[in-house]
């Protein structure tokens, strides 16, 4: 009998051969058990910050296969296998973010509410001065005064469309 290849995660073993293992591990149905034991058995983050601690397995990387299985104390994690469980890990954090208000998370209204609410008694805009622009009387009979110098006025505020370039 001919070398056996077991695949821990569809719980079977085939012929041995790079072509058929090959298959095997981009066959839809592995990949498919493959999702289902790290969503089943582990949390992805435990599995990640386990198999940083770990060594690579030599003989797993190489070969493709260990007597050890999953309970090899070397890692079984390649580089695209850990790539996807970081990915896993960065979705759940962010459905984790997604909280809605009920949830703990201030409602926006609330924070503009209360920072108004809390302002209107010891505001005192009625009383601040604002500062006004005034032309310096040397430029008073001036006629050429490009547009940035003109007096600013409500109107020449809210009339934006005269306003073609700085001068
Ligand atoms: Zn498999
Ligand atoms: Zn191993």
């Amino acid at each position: 009998m001919g070398k056996r290849y077991y695949c821990a995660y569809c719980d079977r073993s085939f012929k041995d051969d790079p072509e058929a293992r090959k298959k095997h591990l981009s066959s839809l149905q592995h990949t498919k058990n493959r999702a289902d034991h790290y969503n089943m058995y582990k949390d992805p983050e435990v599995i990640l910050k386990e198999e940083s601690t770990k060594i690579p397995c030599k003989w797993y990387l190489s070969v493709g296969d260990c007597a050890f299985g999953l309970g090899c104390r070397y890692s079984h994690y390649t580089p695209p296998m850990i790539w996807e469980l970081q990915r896993l890990v960065a979705i759940r954090n962010q459905s984790k973010l997604n909280v809605t208000p009920e949830n703990g998370w201030p409602n926006p209204d609330d924070i503009i509410k209360e920072y108004f609410e809390n302002n209107t008694s010891t505001s005192s805009t009625d009383d601040f001065v604002y500062p006004t622009w005034n032309r310096p009387l040397e430029l008073h009979d001036y006629s050429m005064l490009p547009p940035s110098l003109w007096p600013i006025t409500p109107e020449s505020l809210a009339n934006t469309t005269t306003f073609k370039e700085w001068g």
